[in-house]
Protein backbone atom coordinates (compact mmCIF):
# COMPACT_ATOMS: atom_id res chain seq x y z
CA UNK A 1 0.00 0.00 0.00
CA UNK A 2 1.64 3.51 -0.97
CA UNK A 3 2.00 5.42 2.10
CA UNK A 4 1.92 9.15 0.26
CA UNK A 5 -1.45 10.32 -0.60
CA UNK A 6 -1.98 13.46 -1.95
CA UNK A 7 -2.55 15.10 1.08
CA UNK A 8 0.51 14.43 2.34
CA UNK A 9 3.73 16.08 0.48
CA UNK A 10 6.72 13.84 0.37
CA UNK A 11 10.06 15.79 0.99
CA UNK A 12 11.81 15.81 -1.03
CA UNK A 13 14.54 19.06 -0.81
CA UNK A 14 16.69 17.51 2.04
CA UNK A 15 17.11 14.27 0.01
CA UNK A 16 18.15 16.48 -2.86
CA UNK A 17 20.40 18.46 -0.54
CA UNK A 18 22.48 15.37 0.65
CA UNK A 19 25.74 14.85 -0.73
CA UNK A 20 25.38 11.03 -2.31
CA UNK A 21 28.50 9.43 -0.39
CA UNK A 22 29.63 6.34 -1.66
CA UNK A 23 30.74 3.78 1.02
CA UNK A 24 31.92 1.84 -1.19
CA UNK A 25 34.55 4.12 -3.01
CA UNK A 26 36.79 7.10 -2.16
CA UNK A 27 38.69 9.59 -4.29
CA UNK A 28 42.39 9.53 -3.41
CA UNK A 29 45.11 12.34 -4.45
CA UNK A 30 48.58 11.36 -4.74
CA UNK A 31 51.72 12.01 -6.86
CA UNK A 32 50.04 15.10 -8.50
CA UNK A 33 47.15 13.16 -9.63
CA UNK A 34 43.03 12.07 -8.64
CA UNK A 35 41.95 8.96 -8.60
CA UNK A 36 39.57 7.05 -7.55
CA UNK A 37 39.94 3.42 -4.86
CA UNK A 38 37.58 1.22 -3.75
CA UNK A 39 37.28 1.45 0.30
CA UNK A 40 36.66 -2.32 0.97
CA UNK A 41 36.97 -5.22 -0.29
CA UNK A 42 34.68 -5.32 -3.64
CA UNK A 43 33.39 -8.25 -5.95
CA UNK A 44 32.89 -8.56 -9.66
CA UNK A 45 29.83 -7.08 -10.57
CA UNK A 46 28.84 -4.74 -7.36
CA UNK A 47 27.75 -1.20 -8.84
CA UNK A 48 30.38 1.13 -7.28
CA UNK A 49 28.94 4.89 -7.73
CA UNK A 50 26.55 6.43 -10.27
CA UNK A 51 26.98 9.03 -12.50
CA UNK A 52 24.93 12.31 -11.46
CA UNK A 53 25.45 15.75 -12.78
CA UNK A 54 24.74 17.98 -15.59
CA UNK A 55 23.26 16.39 -19.15
CA UNK A 56 25.04 17.99 -21.54
CA UNK A 57 25.09 18.07 -25.45
CA UNK A 58 29.04 17.77 -26.16
CA UNK A 59 31.70 16.06 -24.30
CA UNK A 60 34.14 18.05 -21.98
CA UNK A 61 37.55 16.74 -20.71
CA UNK A 62 35.61 15.57 -17.84
CA UNK A 63 32.71 14.24 -18.87
CA UNK A 64 30.99 11.07 -19.30
CA UNK A 65 29.22 10.36 -22.66
CA UNK A 66 25.84 8.39 -21.49
CA UNK A 67 23.88 8.49 -24.71
CA UNK A 68 24.37 8.96 -28.71
CA UNK A 69 24.10 12.73 -27.67
CA UNK A 70 24.50 13.42 -24.19
CA UNK A 71 27.31 13.69 -21.62
CA UNK A 72 27.42 13.77 -18.27
CA UNK A 73 29.62 16.48 -16.44
CA UNK A 74 30.37 17.92 -13.26
CA UNK A 75 27.91 21.63 -13.16
CA UNK A 76 29.89 24.25 -12.63
CA UNK A 77 28.02 25.79 -9.70
CA UNK A 78 29.45 22.33 -7.74
CA UNK A 79 32.26 23.47 -5.02
CA UNK A 80 35.36 21.32 -5.36
CA UNK A 81 33.91 19.56 -2.03
CA UNK A 82 30.68 19.10 -3.51
CA UNK A 83 32.45 17.03 -6.53
CA UNK A 84 34.01 15.05 -4.61
CA UNK A 85 30.94 13.87 -2.36
CA UNK A 86 28.36 13.74 -5.23
CA UNK A 87 30.48 13.07 -8.53
CA UNK A 88 33.27 10.64 -7.74
CA UNK A 89 33.57 9.09 -10.73
CA UNK A 90 34.82 12.53 -12.19
CA UNK A 91 37.98 11.33 -10.96
CA UNK A 92 38.02 7.76 -12.79
CA UNK A 93 41.10 7.36 -14.68
CA UNK A 94 41.42 5.30 -17.86
CA UNK A 95 43.00 2.11 -18.14
CA UNK A 96 43.56 -0.46 -20.96
CA UNK A 97 42.90 -3.18 -18.70
CA UNK A 98 40.56 -1.63 -16.52
CA UNK A 99 38.79 -3.01 -13.11
CA UNK A 100 35.05 -1.40 -13.78
CA UNK A 101 33.15 -0.47 -16.65
CA UNK A 102 29.81 1.64 -17.09
CA UNK A 103 26.27 0.52 -17.52
CA UNK A 104 24.03 2.98 -18.12
CA UNK A 105 24.35 5.45 -15.04
CA UNK A 106 25.90 2.86 -12.58
CA UNK A 107 30.10 2.31 -12.73
CA UNK A 108 29.99 -1.95 -12.01
CA UNK A 109 32.87 -3.80 -10.92
CA UNK A 110 34.51 -5.97 -13.68
CA UNK A 111 36.80 -7.77 -11.39
CA UNK A 112 37.63 -8.43 -7.49
CA UNK A 113 38.96 -5.20 -5.72
CA UNK A 114 40.68 -5.24 -2.10
CA UNK A 115 41.04 -1.90 -0.15
CA UNK A 116 42.37 0.80 -2.15
CA UNK A 117 42.86 -1.10 -5.59
CA UNK A 118 42.44 1.41 -7.90
CA UNK A 119 38.65 1.89 -9.84
CA UNK A 120 39.42 2.45 -13.81
CA UNK A 121 37.75 1.84 -16.80
CA UNK A 122 37.91 2.17 -20.32
CA UNK A 123 37.17 5.69 -21.64
CA UNK A 124 37.07 3.76 -25.26
CA UNK A 125 33.82 2.12 -23.86
CA UNK A 126 31.76 5.28 -23.38
CA UNK A 127 33.66 7.78 -25.46
CA UNK A 128 32.68 8.05 -29.21
CA UNK A 129 35.07 10.61 -29.65
CA UNK A 130 37.17 12.03 -26.52
CA UNK A 131 37.32 16.05 -26.09
CA UNK A 132 40.64 15.77 -25.12
CA UNK A 133 42.98 12.44 -26.45
CA UNK A 134 45.65 11.75 -24.42
CA UNK A 135 48.79 9.19 -24.56
CA UNK A 136 47.83 6.32 -22.22
CA UNK A 137 49.82 5.51 -18.81
CA UNK A 138 48.07 2.48 -17.54
CA UNK A 139 50.93 0.35 -17.78
CA UNK A 140 49.23 -2.19 -19.96
CA UNK A 141 49.46 -0.95 -23.31
CA UNK A 142 52.77 0.53 -23.73
CA UNK A 143 51.85 4.35 -23.86
CA UNK A 144 49.29 4.23 -26.91
CA UNK A 145 46.48 7.55 -27.51
CA UNK A 146 43.34 7.42 -26.30
CA UNK A 147 41.25 8.93 -29.18
CA UNK A 148 37.30 7.32 -28.51
CA UNK A 149 35.94 4.22 -29.41
CA UNK A 150 35.55 5.44 -33.70
CA UNK A 151 39.15 5.84 -33.55
CA UNK A 152 39.73 2.05 -32.66
CA UNK A 153 40.53 -0.83 -35.59
CA UNK A 154 37.62 -3.07 -36.00
CA UNK A 155 38.58 -5.72 -34.01
CA UNK A 156 39.26 -3.67 -31.32
CA UNK A 157 35.76 -2.40 -30.97
CA UNK A 158 34.62 -6.08 -31.68
CA UNK A 159 36.37 -6.93 -29.00
CA UNK A 160 35.16 -4.31 -26.37
CA UNK A 161 31.54 -5.75 -26.97
CA UNK A 162 30.91 -6.96 -23.59
CA UNK A 163 31.24 -4.02 -21.80
CA UNK A 164 30.20 -1.45 -24.18
CA UNK A 165 28.02 1.51 -24.55
CA UNK A 166 24.93 0.48 -26.33
CA UNK A 167 24.89 3.70 -28.91
CA UNK A 168 28.48 2.21 -29.53
CA UNK A 169 27.07 -1.09 -29.63
CA UNK A 170 24.68 -0.33 -32.37
CA UNK A 171 28.31 1.02 -34.64
CA UNK A 172 29.77 -2.54 -34.49
CA UNK A 173 26.83 -4.77 -35.09
CA UNK A 174 24.78 -2.40 -36.79
CA UNK A 175 24.37 -3.45 -41.19
CA UNK A 176 26.80 -0.81 -41.94
CA UNK A 177 29.65 -0.82 -39.15
CA UNK A 178 31.12 2.96 -39.46
CA UNK A 179 34.39 2.31 -41.64
CA UNK A 180 37.27 4.36 -40.23
CA UNK A 181 38.65 7.46 -42.14
CA UNK A 182 42.52 6.81 -42.06
CA UNK A 183 43.80 4.67 -44.55
CA UNK A 184 45.91 1.96 -44.84
CA UNK A 185 49.60 1.34 -46.07
ZN1 LIG B 1 46.59 2.01 -21.60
Amino acid sequence: MPRVTSAVRPRVSTTQAAPSLSPVVGVLHTGGEFGVVALRDVEPGEVLMTIEGERVGKPSRTSVQVSERDHIDVPAAWTFEEVLARAPWRFLNHACAPTAWVRGREVVALRRMARFDAVTFDYTTTEAAMATPFVCRCGACGGREIRGFLHLEADEQRRRLPHLAPWLRARVEGPSPRVRGSRGG
